[in-house]
């Protein structure tokens, strides 16, 4: 069982290098921002909480989080491992996730972070807005929130896992390609 930690800044290609990872190494792909997102689709009452704190860039709190993403976890019981995006986000989740994968007797593998550097993102994700419908990709001051809030509450997850020897840094630029080729043969030496 092989879970890996797709880390990074928003607008750094998570989500579109975990599709492709997914289908390269059958993992399952969970991203937190797509299940509330579809939350919010769906007019859950989680949905309707999570959406006050994401259109303003901020996280929402851990303790709706952290549930949510387990429930996910338990739906898939036969899998040959995860690939977390955006999760987790504050050292809360990180402590969180691994005490749950324990109960499991199973770990991180591995947390991949790829580098993007700020007025990079931002141009980044207002071009993302312009057909992503998304509320906080079309809002200079919402993207530079939340840019500040991974440098606060979400980068020091990358030192959490450092600590334990399992993080490791891949520059996020260039085709998506060339970010693909490093990341597969990252993944596939964990
Ligand atoms: P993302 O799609 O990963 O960029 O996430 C969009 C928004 O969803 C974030 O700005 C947060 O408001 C919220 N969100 C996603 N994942 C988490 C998480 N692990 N913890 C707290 N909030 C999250």
């Amino acid at each position: 069982m092989k879970h890996l930690i797709l880390f990074g800044p928003p607008g750094s290609g998570k989500g579109t290098q975990a599709k492709q990872l997914e289908e390269k190494f059958g993992m399952i792909h969970i991203s937190t921002g797509d299940l509330f997102r579809n939350e919010i689709g769906n007019n859950t009452p989680l949905g309707i909480e999570a959406k006050s704190f994401m259109n303003k860039g901020q996280l929402v709190p851990d303790s709706v989080t952290i549930g949510m993403l387990k429930n996910k976890v338990e739906m898939h019981p036969d899998v040959k491992g995860f690939i977390f995006d955006g999760f987790p986000r504050t050292i809360q989740q990180a402590e969180a996730l691994d005490a749950f994968l324990k109960e499991r007797e199973e770990s991180i593998s591995g947390l991949i972070s790829l580098k993007v550097d700020d007025e990079e993102i931002v141009v980044r994700l207002l071009e993302r807005g312009k057909t992503s419908g998304r509320a906080d990709d079309s809002n200079e001051e919402v993207i530079r929130n939340r840019i500040k809030v991974y440098g606060e509450q979400t980068s020091p997850v990358y030192d959490y896992y450092d600590k334990k020897g399992k993080s490791q840094e891949i520059l996020g630029v260039g085709t998506i390609d060339e970010i693909f080729n490093k990341l597969g043969d990252a993944v596939e030496k964990l």
